[in-house]
Protein backbone atom coordinates (compact mmCIF):
# COMPACT_ATOMS: atom_id res chain seq x y z
CA UNK A 1 0.00 0.00 0.00
CA UNK A 2 1.17 3.48 -0.84
CA UNK A 3 1.20 6.69 1.37
CA UNK A 4 -2.53 7.75 1.36
CA UNK A 5 -3.44 11.60 0.75
CA UNK A 6 -5.62 13.32 2.93
CA UNK A 7 -7.63 16.37 2.06
CA UNK A 8 -7.65 19.03 5.04
CA UNK A 9 -10.01 21.77 5.02
CA UNK A 10 -8.48 25.02 7.00
CA UNK A 11 -10.63 28.09 6.81
CA UNK A 12 -13.86 29.21 4.89
CA UNK A 13 -14.55 32.86 3.82
CA UNK A 14 -16.04 35.22 1.32
CA UNK A 15 -12.58 36.40 0.85
CA UNK A 16 -9.30 34.02 1.35
CA UNK A 17 -5.42 35.89 0.69
CA UNK A 18 -2.76 33.49 -0.08
CA UNK A 19 0.89 33.70 -1.11
CA UNK A 20 2.20 30.84 -3.07
CA UNK A 21 6.25 30.14 -2.25
CA UNK A 22 7.58 28.49 -5.09
CA UNK A 23 6.54 27.47 -8.96
CA UNK A 24 2.94 26.08 -8.80
CA UNK A 25 0.99 24.93 -11.57
CA UNK A 26 -2.34 25.81 -11.95
CA UNK A 27 -4.56 22.29 -12.56
CA UNK A 28 -6.11 23.53 -16.31
CA UNK A 29 -2.87 25.79 -17.20
CA UNK A 30 0.94 25.01 -18.47
CA UNK A 31 2.61 28.53 -16.72
CA UNK A 32 3.35 28.34 -13.40
CA UNK A 33 2.46 31.01 -11.26
CA UNK A 34 4.00 31.89 -8.05
CA UNK A 35 3.21 35.07 -5.35
CA UNK A 36 0.34 36.56 -3.75
CA UNK A 37 -3.60 35.80 -4.48
CA UNK A 38 -6.97 36.58 -3.44
CA UNK A 39 -10.08 34.41 -4.09
CA UNK A 40 -13.00 36.76 -3.89
CA UNK A 41 -16.70 35.37 -4.12
CA UNK A 42 -18.72 36.68 -6.50
CA UNK A 43 -22.06 34.59 -6.66
CA UNK A 44 -23.45 31.29 -4.76
CA UNK A 45 -21.09 29.30 -6.89
CA UNK A 46 -18.50 31.28 -8.06
CA UNK A 47 -15.88 33.47 -7.49
CA UNK A 48 -12.50 35.67 -8.81
CA UNK A 49 -8.50 34.75 -8.59
CA UNK A 50 -6.65 37.42 -8.61
CA UNK A 51 -2.94 35.98 -8.87
CA UNK A 52 0.25 38.18 -10.06
CA UNK A 53 -1.07 40.23 -13.03
CA UNK A 54 -3.62 37.61 -13.59
CA UNK A 55 -7.76 37.70 -13.22
CA UNK A 56 -9.69 34.38 -14.10
CA UNK A 57 -13.31 33.25 -12.64
CA UNK A 58 -13.79 30.00 -11.21
CA UNK A 59 -17.36 28.67 -11.16
CA UNK A 60 -16.41 25.50 -8.89
CA UNK A 61 -12.69 25.33 -8.01
CA UNK A 62 -9.20 25.93 -8.34
CA UNK A 63 -6.40 23.42 -7.39
CA UNK A 64 -2.62 24.75 -7.29
CA UNK A 65 0.05 22.42 -7.37
CA UNK A 66 3.30 23.04 -6.27
CA UNK A 67 6.06 21.88 -9.26
CA UNK A 68 8.41 20.70 -6.38
CA UNK A 69 6.85 18.95 -3.24
CA UNK A 70 10.00 19.74 -1.45
CA UNK A 71 11.08 23.48 -2.63
CA UNK A 72 7.63 24.94 -2.40
CA UNK A 73 5.04 26.20 0.28
CA UNK A 74 1.69 28.48 0.39
CA UNK A 75 1.01 31.07 3.03
CA UNK A 76 -3.14 31.55 4.16
CA UNK A 77 -3.79 34.60 5.77
CA UNK A 78 -6.12 35.46 8.58
CA UNK A 79 -6.73 31.62 9.19
CA UNK A 80 -8.96 31.31 12.50
CA UNK A 81 -7.44 29.36 15.29
CA UNK A 82 -9.32 27.62 18.36
CA UNK A 83 -13.08 28.41 17.03
CA UNK A 84 -15.25 29.59 19.51
CA UNK A 85 -12.77 28.66 21.95
CA UNK A 86 -11.16 31.22 24.78
CA UNK A 87 -8.11 31.29 23.07
CA UNK A 88 -9.27 31.60 19.71
CA UNK A 89 -6.94 33.59 17.51
CA UNK A 90 -6.21 34.78 13.96
CA UNK A 91 -2.63 33.54 12.11
CA UNK A 92 -1.14 33.31 9.26
CA UNK A 93 0.07 30.03 8.45
CA UNK A 94 1.85 27.88 5.93
CA UNK A 95 1.42 24.74 4.40
CA UNK A 96 3.05 21.96 2.23
CA UNK A 97 1.56 19.90 -0.86
CA UNK A 98 -1.35 21.22 -2.68
CA UNK A 99 -4.09 24.10 -2.51
CA UNK A 100 -7.50 23.80 -3.57
CA UNK A 101 -10.23 26.59 -3.14
CA UNK A 102 -13.70 25.85 -3.87
CA UNK A 103 -16.85 27.59 -3.64
CA UNK A 104 -19.98 26.28 -1.63
CA UNK A 105 -23.27 28.41 -1.25
CA UNK A 106 -21.44 31.69 -1.37
CA UNK A 107 -18.82 30.83 1.04
CA UNK A 108 -15.13 29.95 -0.14
CA UNK A 109 -13.10 26.95 1.56
CA UNK A 110 -9.42 26.64 1.22
CA UNK A 111 -8.30 22.41 1.43
CA UNK A 112 -5.02 22.15 1.87
CA UNK A 113 -4.17 17.89 0.22
CA UNK A 114 -0.78 16.43 1.40
CA UNK A 115 0.37 13.18 2.36
CA UNK A 116 -0.96 11.23 5.44
CA UNK A 117 2.60 11.46 6.86
CA UNK A 118 3.38 14.89 6.37
CA UNK A 119 0.29 15.74 7.81
CA UNK A 120 0.96 13.44 11.21
CA UNK A 121 3.93 15.31 11.55
CA UNK A 122 2.27 18.82 11.45
CA UNK A 123 -0.66 17.54 13.80
CA UNK A 124 1.56 16.30 16.04
CA UNK A 125 4.06 18.71 16.24
CA UNK A 126 0.97 21.13 17.01
CA UNK A 127 -0.69 19.03 19.35
CA UNK A 128 2.55 17.71 21.43
CA UNK A 129 5.41 20.00 23.03
CA UNK A 130 8.69 19.02 21.13
CA UNK A 131 10.08 18.19 24.80
CA UNK A 132 7.93 15.26 24.43
CA UNK A 133 9.02 11.44 25.22
CA UNK A 134 9.57 9.29 22.52
CA UNK A 135 7.21 6.63 23.29
CA UNK A 136 4.23 9.20 23.94
CA UNK A 137 4.94 10.46 20.44
CA UNK A 138 5.07 7.13 18.82
CA UNK A 139 1.85 6.25 20.81
CA UNK A 140 0.29 9.35 19.41
CA UNK A 141 1.62 8.66 16.27
CA UNK A 142 0.14 5.35 15.43
CA UNK A 143 -3.31 6.88 17.21
CA UNK A 144 -3.45 9.27 15.44
CA UNK A 145 -2.66 7.45 11.35
CA UNK A 146 -5.37 4.99 13.10
CA UNK A 147 -7.61 7.99 13.68
CA UNK A 148 -7.08 9.43 10.24
CA UNK A 149 -7.21 6.58 8.09
CA UNK A 150 -10.71 5.49 9.72
CA UNK A 151 -12.28 9.01 9.26
CA UNK A 152 -11.25 9.03 5.54
CA UNK A 153 -12.89 5.49 5.64
CA UNK A 154 -15.76 6.26 7.19
CA UNK A 155 -16.42 9.09 5.26
CA UNK A 156 -16.61 7.22 2.20
CA UNK A 157 -19.44 5.23 3.64
CA UNK A 158 -21.24 8.14 5.21
CA UNK A 159 -21.62 9.37 1.19
CA UNK A 160 -24.71 6.94 0.65
CA UNK A 161 -25.57 5.75 4.17
CA UNK A 162 -28.47 7.95 6.20
CA UNK A 163 -26.60 9.35 9.01
CA UNK A 164 -28.25 10.94 11.30
CA UNK A 165 -27.15 12.99 14.24
CA UNK A 166 -29.59 14.81 16.01
CA UNK A 167 -32.46 12.96 17.40
CA UNK A 168 -35.50 15.73 18.43
CA UNK A 169 -38.78 14.10 19.91
CA UNK A 170 -40.72 14.43 22.75
CA UNK A 171 -38.12 12.94 25.15
CA UNK A 172 -35.87 15.90 24.19
CA UNK A 173 -32.65 16.63 22.68
CA UNK A 174 -30.54 14.41 21.66
CA UNK A 175 -27.46 14.72 19.72
CA UNK A 176 -23.65 14.15 18.81
CA UNK A 177 -20.93 15.80 16.48
CA UNK A 178 -18.93 13.54 14.50
CA UNK A 179 -17.52 13.60 10.99
CA UNK A 180 -20.67 14.37 9.20
CA UNK A 181 -19.87 18.12 8.70
CA UNK A 182 -17.31 17.53 6.41
CA UNK A 183 -18.78 16.38 3.08
CA UNK A 184 -16.34 18.05 0.75
CA UNK A 185 -12.65 17.17 2.48
CA UNK A 186 -11.40 14.31 5.11
CA UNK A 187 -11.18 16.24 8.03
CA UNK A 188 -10.96 20.26 9.47
CA UNK A 189 -7.83 21.58 10.63
CA UNK A 190 -9.48 22.68 13.97
CA UNK A 191 -9.87 20.83 17.53
CA UNK A 192 -13.01 19.16 16.55
CA UNK A 193 -10.77 16.87 14.04
CA UNK A 194 -6.95 17.10 14.61
CA UNK A 195 -5.53 20.88 15.35
CA UNK A 196 -3.33 21.47 11.87
CA UNK A 197 -1.13 24.23 11.39
CA UNK A 198 0.33 23.26 8.07
CA UNK A 199 4.22 23.58 8.38
CA UNK A 200 3.27 26.84 10.45
CA UNK A 201 5.61 25.52 13.01
CA UNK A 202 9.20 23.75 12.26
CA UNK A 203 8.43 20.16 13.32
CA UNK A 204 10.82 18.43 16.33
CA UNK A 205 12.88 16.05 15.35
CA UNK A 206 11.59 13.45 18.40
CA UNK A 207 8.14 14.27 16.36
CA UNK A 208 10.03 12.84 12.86
CA UNK A 209 11.90 10.07 14.39
CA UNK A 210 8.27 8.84 16.16
CA UNK A 211 6.80 8.74 12.85
CA UNK A 212 9.30 7.06 11.06
CA UNK A 213 9.93 4.68 14.11
CA UNK A 214 6.30 3.59 13.31
CA UNK A 215 5.51 4.70 10.07
CA UNK A 216 2.55 2.71 8.59
CA UNK A 217 1.57 1.32 12.30
CA UNK A 218 -1.95 1.38 12.76
CA UNK A 219 -4.11 -0.02 15.50
CA UNK A 220 -6.52 -3.37 14.07
CA UNK A 221 -9.82 -5.06 15.71
CA UNK A 222 -11.67 -7.41 13.52
CA UNK A 223 -8.95 -6.63 10.83
CA UNK A 224 -10.51 -2.67 10.37
CA UNK A 225 -8.16 0.21 11.39
CA UNK A 226 -9.81 0.97 14.55
CA UNK A 227 -11.06 4.54 15.01
CA UNK A 228 -9.04 5.65 17.53
CA UNK A 229 -9.71 8.51 19.64
CA UNK A 230 -8.05 10.59 22.38
CA UNK A 231 -8.98 13.97 24.44
CA UNK A 232 -6.95 15.87 27.30
CA UNK A 233 -7.54 14.09 30.84
CA UNK A 234 -10.79 10.98 31.48
CA UNK A 235 -10.77 12.02 35.28
CA UNK A 236 -9.37 8.29 36.00
CA UNK A 237 -11.87 6.18 33.50
CA UNK A 238 -12.33 5.98 30.32
CA UNK A 239 -15.60 6.34 28.15
CA UNK A 240 -17.49 4.40 25.51
CA UNK A 241 -18.16 5.41 22.30
CA UNK A 242 -20.99 4.45 21.89
CA UNK A 243 -22.22 6.85 24.63
CA UNK A 244 -20.67 9.63 23.08
CA UNK A 245 -20.94 9.58 19.41
CA UNK A 246 -23.04 7.07 17.35
CA UNK A 247 -24.92 3.75 19.01
CA UNK A 248 -22.47 1.57 17.45
CA UNK A 249 -20.10 -0.92 19.52
CA UNK A 250 -16.00 -0.45 19.50
CA UNK A 251 -14.97 -3.21 21.65
CA UNK A 252 -11.43 -1.09 22.35
CA UNK A 253 -13.37 1.53 23.19
CA UNK A 254 -15.08 0.74 26.70
CA UNK A 255 -14.38 1.64 30.30
CA UNK A 256 -11.02 1.68 31.16
CA UNK A 257 -9.88 2.25 34.42
CA UNK A 258 -6.96 5.28 34.38
CA UNK A 259 -4.44 3.37 36.88
CA UNK A 260 -1.97 0.46 37.56
CA UNK A 261 -5.19 -0.66 40.00
CA UNK A 262 -8.75 -0.29 40.99
CA UNK A 263 -8.43 2.85 43.66
CA UNK A 264 -8.87 1.55 46.99
CA UNK A 265 -11.82 3.13 48.39
CA UNK A 266 -14.17 3.38 45.14
CA UNK A 267 -16.90 1.66 43.44
CA UNK A 268 -15.92 2.58 39.02
CA UNK A 269 -20.12 1.15 38.24
CA UNK A 270 -19.97 4.68 37.44
CA UNK A 271 -23.20 4.72 35.30
CA UNK A 272 -24.73 4.43 39.18
CA UNK A 273 -25.49 8.30 40.29
CA UNK A 274 -24.26 7.35 43.73
CA UNK A 275 -20.84 5.72 42.57
CA UNK A 276 -20.67 8.56 40.09
CA UNK A 277 -20.76 11.06 43.03
CA UNK A 278 -18.61 9.38 45.00
CA UNK A 279 -16.31 9.22 42.55
CA UNK A 280 -16.24 12.71 40.62
CA UNK A 281 -16.52 14.75 44.28
CA UNK A 282 -13.34 12.22 45.38
CA UNK A 283 -10.15 12.17 44.13
CA UNK A 284 -8.81 8.76 43.13
CA UNK A 285 -5.56 7.73 42.16
CA UNK A 286 -5.22 7.80 38.41
CA UNK A 287 -2.08 8.67 35.39
CA UNK A 288 -3.71 11.50 34.43
CA UNK A 289 -4.16 12.90 38.37
CA UNK A 290 -1.22 15.02 38.07
CA UNK A 291 0.14 18.25 38.45
CA UNK A 292 3.74 17.34 37.33
CA UNK A 293 4.56 20.67 35.13
CA UNK A 294 7.44 18.80 33.13
CA UNK A 295 5.11 16.29 31.91
CA UNK A 296 1.99 18.34 31.42
CA UNK A 297 4.22 21.05 29.18
CA UNK A 298 5.13 17.51 26.64
CA UNK A 299 1.01 17.30 26.28
CA UNK A 300 -0.48 20.63 26.64
CA UNK A 301 0.19 23.74 24.35
CA UNK A 302 0.59 27.16 25.65
CA UNK A 303 -2.92 28.11 25.95
CA UNK A 304 -4.03 24.71 26.99
CA UNK A 305 -1.61 25.27 30.10
CA UNK A 306 -3.18 27.92 31.18
CA UNK A 307 -5.90 25.36 32.35
CA UNK A 308 -4.65 23.81 35.92
CA UNK A 309 -7.50 22.15 37.52
CA UNK A 310 -8.51 19.67 35.01
CA UNK A 311 -8.70 16.78 37.15
CA UNK A 312 -11.16 17.93 39.21
CA UNK A 313 -12.66 20.94 37.98
CA UNK A 314 -15.40 23.45 39.58
CA UNK A 315 -17.74 26.20 37.81
CA UNK A 316 -21.08 28.45 39.06
CA UNK A 317 -23.73 29.16 36.74
CA UNK A 318 -26.67 31.53 38.21
CA UNK A 319 -30.47 30.50 36.74
CA UNK A 320 -30.76 33.07 34.70
CA UNK A 321 -27.01 32.39 33.15
CA UNK A 322 -28.36 28.93 32.46
CA UNK A 323 -31.43 30.40 31.14
CA UNK A 324 -30.02 32.73 28.88
CA UNK A 325 -27.23 29.91 27.25
CA UNK A 326 -30.13 27.50 26.56
CA UNK A 327 -32.09 30.15 24.86
CA UNK A 328 -29.08 31.06 23.23
CA UNK A 329 -27.31 28.20 22.37
CA UNK A 330 -30.20 25.65 21.99
CA UNK A 331 -32.78 27.47 21.31
CA UNK A 332 -35.20 26.57 23.91
CA UNK A 333 -36.84 28.40 26.83
CA UNK A 334 -37.91 26.54 30.10
CA UNK A 335 -38.66 29.85 31.52
CA UNK A 336 -36.60 30.04 35.52
CA UNK A 337 -34.09 27.01 36.03
CA UNK A 338 -34.94 25.15 38.54
CA UNK A 339 -33.20 21.99 38.26
CA UNK A 340 -30.88 19.98 36.39
CA UNK A 341 -31.33 16.41 36.92
CA UNK A 342 -28.71 13.83 35.64
CA UNK A 343 -30.92 11.09 33.55
CA UNK A 344 -28.16 8.91 32.47
CA UNK A 345 -24.42 8.56 32.66
CA UNK A 346 -21.72 6.89 30.73
CA UNK A 347 -19.25 3.89 32.39
CA UNK A 348 -16.86 7.06 33.10
CA UNK A 349 -19.06 9.01 35.12
CA UNK A 350 -20.42 11.25 32.21
CA UNK A 351 -23.59 12.67 31.53
CA UNK A 352 -25.14 11.43 28.72
CA UNK A 353 -28.27 12.54 29.23
CA UNK A 354 -29.26 15.72 31.85
CA UNK A 355 -33.07 16.83 32.29
CA UNK A 356 -33.17 20.69 32.82
CA UNK A 357 -36.71 21.52 34.77
CA UNK A 358 -37.77 24.82 34.00
CA UNK A 359 -41.13 27.16 35.21
CA UNK A 360 -42.31 26.77 31.69
CA UNK A 361 -41.87 23.08 31.16
CA UNK A 362 -38.29 20.38 30.86
CA UNK A 363 -36.49 19.02 27.94
CA UNK A 364 -33.77 16.19 28.37
CA UNK A 365 -30.78 16.86 26.53
CA UNK A 366 -27.67 15.18 25.57
CA UNK A 367 -25.44 13.72 24.56
CA UNK A 368 -21.98 14.50 26.23
CA UNK A 369 -20.98 17.49 24.16
CA UNK A 370 -24.48 19.07 23.63
CA UNK A 371 -24.81 19.11 27.58
CA UNK A 372 -21.21 20.81 27.52
CA UNK A 373 -21.81 23.56 24.91
CA UNK A 374 -25.48 24.14 26.42
CA UNK A 375 -24.44 25.39 29.74
CA UNK A 376 -21.14 27.09 29.17
CA UNK A 377 -20.34 30.09 26.56
CA UNK A 378 -17.60 27.53 24.84
CA UNK A 379 -17.70 24.26 26.30
CA UNK A 380 -17.65 22.54 29.79
CA UNK A 381 -14.44 20.97 30.66
CA UNK A 382 -16.25 17.10 30.25
CA UNK A 383 -19.74 16.50 31.00
CA UNK A 384 -18.60 14.34 34.36
CA UNK A 385 -20.37 16.73 36.46
CA UNK A 386 -22.35 16.55 39.88
CA UNK A 387 -24.44 19.76 40.34
CA UNK A 388 -25.25 20.93 43.90
CA UNK A 389 -27.86 23.97 44.05
CA UNK A 390 -26.87 26.83 46.03
CA UNK A 391 -29.76 29.45 46.66
CA UNK A 392 -30.20 30.62 42.71
CA UNK A 393 -27.10 29.03 41.36
CA UNK A 394 -25.69 25.95 40.05
CA UNK A 395 -22.41 24.61 41.11
CA UNK A 396 -21.25 21.93 38.48
CA UNK A 397 -17.84 20.24 40.13
CA UNK A 398 -16.53 18.16 37.69
CA UNK A 399 -14.23 15.55 36.40
CA UNK A 400 -11.79 15.50 33.13
CA UNK A 401 -11.35 17.60 30.20
CA UNK A 402 -12.72 16.02 26.58
CA UNK A 403 -14.89 13.28 26.36
CA UNK A 404 -13.07 10.95 27.45
CA UNK A 405 -13.10 7.85 24.43
CA UNK A 406 -9.83 6.43 23.70
CA UNK A 407 -6.68 7.53 24.84
CA UNK A 408 -6.04 10.26 27.78
CA UNK A 409 -3.35 12.59 26.44
CA UNK A 410 -2.23 13.51 29.65
CA UNK A 411 -1.97 9.69 31.27
CA UNK A 412 -0.13 8.55 28.21
CA UNK A 413 2.07 11.45 29.24
CA UNK A 414 2.45 10.23 32.54
CA UNK A 415 2.91 6.60 31.81
CA UNK A 416 5.58 6.90 29.17
CA UNK A 417 7.51 9.08 31.87
CA UNK A 418 7.41 6.38 33.95
CA UNK A 419 8.95 3.76 31.45
CA UNK A 420 6.21 2.25 29.56
CA UNK A 421 6.38 1.97 25.94
CA UNK A 422 4.23 2.98 23.17
CA UNK A 423 2.81 -0.82 22.36
CA UNK A 424 1.86 -0.83 26.18
CA UNK A 425 0.55 2.29 26.27
CA UNK A 426 -1.53 1.93 23.45
CA UNK A 427 -3.14 -1.97 25.02
CA UNK A 428 -3.73 0.28 28.16
CA UNK A 429 -6.21 2.55 26.47
CA UNK A 430 -7.12 0.26 23.47
CA UNK A 431 -8.20 -3.20 25.08
CA UNK A 432 -8.46 -5.92 22.28
CA UNK A 433 -7.01 -4.11 19.94
CA UNK A 434 -3.45 -4.92 17.72
CA UNK A 435 -0.91 -3.09 16.41
CA UNK A 436 0.06 -3.34 12.92
CA UNK A 437 1.84 -2.00 10.20
CA UNK A 438 -0.20 -1.46 6.94
CA UNK A 439 2.27 0.56 4.66
ZN1 LIG B 1 -13.68 18.64 11.85
ZN1 LIG C 1 -6.79 9.64 32.41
Amino acid sequence: MNIPTIEVGIMSAKSIDFQLNGRFLQATGEETVNGNGTATVTGDSSFILHLGDKQQTFDEFVLLEPVNEEEANFELHHVIIGVQFHWEREETQRFKGKLKIYVENGMLTAVNILSVEDYLLSVISSEMSATSSLELLKAHAVISRSWLLAQIEKGKQLKDANYKTLIRNEEGYIRWYDREDHSRFDVCADDHCQRYQGITKVSAPQVYEALKATSGEVLLYDNKICDARFYKCCGGVTEKFEHVWEPVVHPYLTQVIDNEIIPVGYNTGLTDEKNARAWILGNPPAFCNTHDHEVLSQVLNDYDQETQDFYRWQITLTQAEIKDLLLRKVGIDVGDVLDLIPVERGVSGRLIRLKIVGSKGEITIGKELEIRKSLSESHLYSSAFVVEKVSDSFVLKGAGWGHGVGLCQIGAAIMSAKGYPHREILMHYFPQAEIKKIY
